[in-house]
């Protein structure tokens, strides 16, 4: 069970790096290049990334899985290097590739991994758990015989065997149909509620945006950002104003030149101008001054998208 009192940090990272060593097929591989970062306790902590940051590297340090070079980790207060034990028991990950042995029912597989734990028999919750992620009627089919979806809710329960106040997801949703990860989402936030810590990597950002308190994201094995969702999406001083003209346009009217102007598809205009530089009103002169009638227009804020593509750009 939880140790206590609770740390401040669900998990605090320091200066972590690891180098892949350099093996028959592949040159060493630099893939944390010493990254800092706390997870606050009871938050949804989502850390993003590009193919190939160091995302999976990451969890799987702190999963106990692979060795950092250097660095420390800490789990729920527990060092991954000094209390390898007392770390994995407060963590449960669901790695990104399904590894599931194909011999053996949910039910099964539920109680083995108790057994990996050392949980005796009046501690296990192998039917609370299969309940939870909607397999107890499936608790006695051969993994085989699981859908995808499926496999994926076995991978949940099985992290969540011990009562890991820490759950780490990573990108769990990947190849997973919209209405699944609709199902794993509402699960992931219920057990947010009550009370465990999540961090998720997922390539959905809009998924990312709506559900995580915070979020991190990293780029070639470097921290670039690790800020309040809402706080991060205000990095990027850019807004876009969507007019739709009274007759289409076939160009950019002359009068527009100076601004970061371009033609939409049918006739409209999508002027970007910085939030911090430009005023509506006068912007929308400028349009009028230029000959072009407004029929409609919205302004569109910059979402996650546009924040990780800017960060991740730069040091590309
Ligand atoms: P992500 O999960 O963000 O896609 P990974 O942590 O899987 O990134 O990989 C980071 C970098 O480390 C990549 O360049 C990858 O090729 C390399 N890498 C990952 N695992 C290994 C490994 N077992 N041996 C050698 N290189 C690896
Ligand atoms: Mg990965």
């Amino acid at each position: 069970m939880h140790p206590t009192p609770l740390p401040a940090f669900a998990i605090e990272i320091d200066a972590l790096a690891k180098t892949y060593p350099a093996s028959p097929r592949m040159a060493a591989r630099q893939a944390l290049k010493g990254v800092t970062l706390n997870v606050p306790r009871g938050q949804i902590f989502g850390l993003l990334g590009p193919n190939g940051a160091g995302k999976s590297t990451l969890i799987n340090i702190l999963a106990g899985l692979v060795r950092k070079t250097s660095g420390t980790a800490r789990v729920w207060g527990e060092d991954v290097g000094l209390s390898p034990r007392d770390a994995r028991g407060a963590i449960g990950v669901v790695p990104q590739e399904i590894n599931m042995d194909p011999f053996f029912t949910p039910w099964e597989s539920m109680e083995l991994q108790a057994g990996f734990y050392g949980l005796r028999k009046a501690e296990r919750r192998t039917e609370t758990i299969l309940k939870a992620v909607g397999l107890w009627d499936r608790k006695d089919a051969y993994v085989r015989q699981l859908s995808g979806g499926m496999k994926r809710r076995l991978m949940v329960a099985k992290a969540l065997v011990h009562s890991p106040p820490v759950l780490v997801l990573d990108e769990p949703t990947a190849g997973v149909d919209v209405e699944l990860r609709r199902q794993l989402w509402a699960y992931v936030r219920e057990l947010n509620a009550q009370g465990v810590t999540v961090v998720l990597t997922t390539h959905y950002l809009e998924e990312a945006q709506e559900l995580c308190d915070t979020i991190a994201i990293i780029n070639h094995g470097d921290l670039v950002a690790c800020q309040p969702t809402a706080q991060l999406l205000t990095r990027v001083d850019h807004r876009t104003l969507q007019i739709e003209p009274v007759s289409p346009l076939t160009e950019v009217p002359r009068g527009l030149a100076g601004l970061d102007a371009t033609l939409k598809p049918g006739g409209g205009l999508a002027i970007r101008f910085r939030r911090e530089a430009v005023q509506i009103e006068a912007l929308l002169a400028q349009v009028n001054a230029a000959g072009v009638g407004i029929r409609d227009l919205r302004i569109e804020e910059p979402d996650l998208e546009d924040v990780f593509l800017a960060l991740t750009a730069r040091a590309a």
